[in-house]
């Protein structure tokens, strides 16, 4: 087995939160590595604290669990269901910890004073209050806590934050610790430049900035949960993201460009790719004030989240137009069912679904001054022989709309046609999940 040593990146550091993913916690080996790699961090004269996620897929074995039980679960009992995958794990390593003869007490998110609203399965952290961590750190422990987990502040129920959620408790924690750093360990090196899987040539991003990571993450590049990065904003807290199985440096996600880093990666940071929406064309809409407003109300009392929406000119003839939208594809039946009970007092003609898209975002704070770009990503579609569907923009961000089989030629083509192909294959994926 490797030997780890702690080795410092680019700055000294005194508190260090350590985020560790399911894949980097399978089994007992895997918890052995880690437990390693904690206490070399501490013997290296740091305080540390760590987050840590359900083994391997056990957060999916527990859905399929409570599915085979009962097809509408509810939302508290899942919650009090799948946040015991972490309990699991926070204990197995707390004793792999002590056992190499260091002192590790481990917590439940509710004990690490992680407070949240009470939307179980997606709730938001609005407190925390890590008494109990700080108290066991100034005793010289190492404090594990289980991730992705929290406890409501009105019904005092125990609440789950999403998948991939243990990445926001490391940096909720990490903030109100005033930690130096968060390390997020995953079975990559770092964030990359696109998915290995699709571009083998994608290059590690040595660093990438707050906004683009945003993007990148909305856009549906998985390395990172989103609401993690937006807590890191906000609190302007560096997340180094890197592998658990090597020494190597990953990547910092941090305010802005270090001075005199790689030119060519401040104009754009990657192409993120997302294979979960679906599109729902309306077609045949009356063309007057008030229709998409309609439309657009019976859609959010749905609670349906949509992203990409484009509506076109009215033909002169009929005074009607389309309208289409994209929303995950876990919505879709929903969405389609929501805009039926409405058909007869909007009036429109039909409707098409289709959940044979894909999306690719073009993502990089250089866009602001680089002009050129979108002339340039079309084109390279073109080049390729893919039909662009629908186009949307930010300031730091172009996503088009493709067939779903076509994205991954659309995503190399991207990335050959902006030079972000890297001479060597730098990326190796150590325990495939991505997680
Ligand atoms: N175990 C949870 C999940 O699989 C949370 C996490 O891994 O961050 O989504
Ligand atoms: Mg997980």
């Amino acid at each position: 087995m490797e030997k780890f040593t702690y080795v410092r990146h680019s700055f000294a550091v005194g508190m260090i939160v350590q985020k560790f993913g399911g894949s980097s916690v399978a089994d007992a080996e895997g918890m052995k590595r880690v437990a390693q790699r904690i206490v070399a961090t501490k013997r290296a004269g740091h305080d540390v604290v760590v987050v840590v996620s359900a083994m391997g897929d056990t957060t999916d074995e527990l859905i399929e669990l409570a599915n085979q039980v009962s097809p509408m679960p509810s939302g508290r009992e899942l919650d009090m269901l799948l946040t015991a995958g972490e309990r699991i794990s926070m204990a197995l390593l707390a004793m792999a910890i002590s056992n190499l003869g260091h002192e590790a007490r481990s917590f439940t998110g509710s004990q690490a004073g992680i407070i949240t609203d009470s939307a179980h399965g997606r709730a938001r952290v609005i407190d925390v209050s890590p008494g109990r961590i700080q108290e066991a750190l100034d005793q010289g422990a190492i404090a594990i806590v289980a991730g992705f987990q929290g406890v409501s502040q009105d019904t005092k129920d125990i609440t789950t934050l999403g998948r991939g959620g243990s990445d926001t408790t490391a940096v909720a924690l990490a903030a109100a610790l005033d930690a130096d750093v968060c390390e997020i360990y995953t079975d990559v090196d770092g964030v990359f430049s696109a998915d290995p899987r699709i571009v083998p040539a994608a290059r590690q991003l040595k660093s990438v900035t707050y906004e683009e990571m945003l993007e990148l993450a909305a856009s549906g590049a998985k390395v990172l949960h989103l609401r993690c990065v937006e807590y890191a904003r906000r609190f302007d807290l560096p997340i180094h993201v890197r592998s658990s199985f090597s020494n190597k440096e990953g990547t910092w996600v941090v305010k802005d460009y270090p001075e005199g880093a790689d030119m060519e990666q401040a104009i754009l940071a990657g192409v993120a790719h997302d294979r979960s929406e679906a599109k729902i064309t309306i077609v045949g809409v009356p063309d007057r004030p008030g229709v998409a407003a309609a439309i657009f109300r019976s859609l959010a009392d749905a609670a349906i989240n949509l992203d990409m929406i484009v509506q076109n000119v009215s033909a002169a003839a009929t005074g009607r137009t389309d309208i289409s939208f994209t929303l995950p594809k876990t919505e879709g039946q929903t969405g389609v069912a929501t805009l039926k009970k409405i058909q007869g007092e909007v009036g429109f003609e039909s409707l098409i679904y289709d959940d044979q898209i894909g999306k690719l975002s073009l993502v990089g704070a250089g866009m602001r001054s680089h002009p050129g770009i979108s002339a340039t990503l079309f084109g390279a579609m073109s080049d390729a022989g893919i039909n662009i569907e629908m186009i949307t923009t930010s300031e730091i961000r172009i996503s088009i709309l493709c067939r779903e089989s076509d994205l991954d030629r659309a995503v190399q083509a991207a990335h050959t046609a902006f030079n972000l192909d890297s001479d060597q294959v730098e990326a190796v994926v150590y325990g495939g999940s991505g997680r």
